[in-house]
């Protein structure tokens, strides 16, 4: 399911939103953290409590960036449900 650079619809490559919070905002917790790039919205991944995908899902934000943002920060499109 990983799809090239490119094919998503949804993403055009802009940088993300600078992270809203150091954390998660739903929990708190700080590891493996994902940034919404639509408003900077921080959220856990999807092996604790996948708020970054609840937020997703409710805000109709489809693309997160996993934290740290840097070159081994990947991206992701909830839609297409595939890398970007
Ligand atoms: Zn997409
Ligand atoms: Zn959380
Ligand atoms: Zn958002």
């Amino acid at each position: 399911m990983r799809n090239k650079r490119g094919s998503c619809p949804h993403y055009n490559g802009e940088p993300s939103t600078a992270p809203a919070t150091p954390h998660c905002a739903e929990c708190g917790s700080t590891s493996s953290l994902r940034v919404c790039v639509t408003c900077g919205h921080v959220g856990c991944c999807e092996s604790q409590k996948g708020h970054n995908t609840a937020h997703a899902k409710a805000a109709g934000h489809p693309i997160i960036k996993s934290l740290p943002l840097g070159e081994h920060s990947f991206t992701w499109c909830y839609t297409c449900n595939s890398y970007v």
